[in-house]
C-alpha cells in the first residue's frame, strides 16, 4: 500500500471564527483513506500546523506504505529539524498524520482501532462536562453570577454526568474581562471564586464530583493560595494550576496542595512527560492525542505514566476525529480515569464537521466498533473552508 494523496483542511465555521480545528484526510493506492486532527482548534498556531502539515506530506508521505506507523514517526521527530525540539507545531503536524495513518492501518486489517492497542480495557468511559464557564448549552456564554454557575451544573447532571470541570477564576463582573493570576488574588475576588464553586457543588451535591480548572495561568503562590479552596470543595483534581515552562512549579504546588494534580495538555511526548512524572507532581496526566504524537506516542505516554500510578485524561478539546480518536485510545489502555467532553463538543457548528457524532449518553462514552476510527469528514461542510492537497 502506498500514499498517493493528502488532503488538508484548515476549517472556519462562521458561527464561531475562533474555532479552527485542522483535519487531514490522507488516501492510498488501494483506496483506503484515514483521518487525522492536531490539536489546535483554539486560540494561536492553527494555520501554521496545517502548513507544517503540507510540508511533512511534501516531504515524507507521498508514495510511503502508510502500516509502517514507527518508522514514519522516527522520520518525523528526525528529519522534519522541529521535532528534536518539540512544540505544539510540529508535534500537532505529527499527531494528526500519525492518527490518520493508524486509521488506514485499522481498516486496512478491518478492526476498530483500539483492537490494535490492546483490545477492550474499558467498555464504557466515564465522561464529564467540561468547562462549565462557558455554560452548558447550545451558545458559549461567559459566565459571571455564581447562580448561573450552578444552573450550568445542573444542566449537565440532568444529561446524566456525575463530573463535571469549572475555571471559576477566568471571567471578571463584566464576564468579558481576566483576572490577573500571577500576583495574589484580593479578598474579594476570593469570596467570589469560593461562590461559584459553592454554587455548583449547593447545584450538584456531595456525590457529583468538581474538577477545578486553572488553565496554567496561575503563579505559584495564587496556586497555593487557591489550594485550601479546591480542598474545602472536595474536588477531584486541581488542573494545570501553573504552567510547563519550569516543572518544579508543579513540584511545589503538589507538596503544598492536598488535591491531585492533573496536566499534560501541553507537553508533547515522553521526554516532555519525564520531569513531572520522576518528580510525582502529577497525579492525573492529560496527554491530547492532537499534541502528543498521535497514537503511536500517546499509547507509550500512557503507558509510562503506569509505572507511576498516574492515571490518565485524554485532554479533549477539538473536532469530532480528535474525540473519536482519544475514545479509541481510553478503552485501551489500563489506567483510563475520565474522559472530557468539552462544552465546544456539543455544539452544532462542531458537531456538523464529521458525518458521524460522537456524544456520550447518560454520562458515559462507548467507542465505535467501525473499522478504524470510525470518523468521517463531512465533506459538504468541510470543502467550504480553506484546504490544500499534495499529491
Ligand atoms: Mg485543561
Amino acid at each position: 500500500m502506498k500514499i498517493t494523496r493528502v488532503e488538508i483542511f484548515d476549517i472556519e465555521c462562521p458561527k464561531r471564527p475562533v474555532w479552527n480545528p485542522v483535519f487531514v484526510r490522507i488516501h492510498t493506492d488501494e483506496g483506503i483513506s484515514g483521518v487525522g486532527e492536531a490539536g489546535l482548534a483554539y486560540d494561536l498556531g492553527h494555520s501554521a500546523a496545517a502548513h507544517m502539515i503540507k510540508e511533512i506530506a511534501e516531504a515524507m508521505l507521498i508514495g510511503f506504505n502508510p502500516v509502517n506507523t514507527e518508522l514514519l514517526w522516527s522520520r518525523m521527530l528526525r528529519e522534519s529539524f522541529w521535532g528534536l525540539g518539540g512544540g505544539p507545531i510540529i508535534y500537532a503536524a505529527m499527531s494528526a498524520i500519525d492518527t490518520a495513518l493508524w486509521d488506514i492501518k485499522a481498516k486496512a486489517l478491518n478492526v476498530p482501532l483500539y483492537q490494535l492497542l490492546g483490545g477492550k480495557t474499558n467498555e464504557k468511559l466515564r465522561t464529564y462536562a467540561s468547562q462549565l464557564q462557558f455554560d452548558w448549552d447550545s451558545e458559549v456564554t461567559r459566565l459571571n453570577d455564581p447562580i448561573d454557575y450552578g444552573r450550568a451544573a445542573e444542566k449537565a447532571v440532568a444529561q446524566g454526568y456525575d463530573a463535571v470541570k469549572v475555571d471559576p477564576i477566568v471571567y471578571d463582573k463584566t464576564g468579558a474581562g481576566h483576572f490577573d493570576r500571577t500576583k495574589l488574588f484580593s479578598q474579594p475576588e476570593m469570596r467570589l471564586f469560593r461562590a461559584r464553586l459553592q454554587a455548583i457543588r449547593d447545584a450538584v451535591g456531595e456525590d457529583v464530583d468538581i474538577i477545578f480548572e486553572c488553565h496554567s495561568l496561575l503563579g505559584v503562590s495564587t496556586a497555593i493560595q487557591l489550594g485550601e479552596m479546591v480542598e474545602d470543595i472536595g474536588c477531584l483534581f486541581y488542573e494545570e494550576p501553573v504552567n510547563y515552562l519550569n516543572s518544579k512549579l508543579h513540584d511545589k504546588v503538589a507538596k503544598r496542595v492536598n488535591v491531585p494534580i492533573a496536566g499534560g495538555e501541553r507537553l508533547y511526548n515522553r521526554w516532555g512527560v519525564r520531569p513531572y512524572l520522576e518528580d510525582q507532581s502529577l497525579d492525573v496526566l492529560q496527554p491530547d492525542i492532537g499534541l502528543c504524537g498521535g497514537f503511536t506516542e500517546a499509547k507509550k505516554v500512557c503507558d509510562y505514566a503506569d509505572i507511576y500510578d498516574v492515571r490518565i485524561q485524554a485532554h479533549v478539546c477539538g473536532g469530532p476525529v480528535a474525540t473519536a480518536a482519544s475514545l479509541h485510545l481510553e478503552t485501551a489502555i489500563p489506567n483510563f480515569l475520565i474522559h472530557e467532553h468539552h462544552t465546544y463538543a456539543i455544539k452544532d457548528w462542531n458537531r456538523e464537521l464529521c458525518i458521524q457524532d460522537p456524544q456520550p449518553v447518560n454520562g458515559f462514552f462507548e467507542v465505535s466498533e467501525a473499522p478504524g476510527i470510525g470518523i468521517d469528514l463531512n465533506d459538504k461542510i468541510v470543502y467550504r473552508s480553506p484546504h490544500m492537497e499534495v499529491k
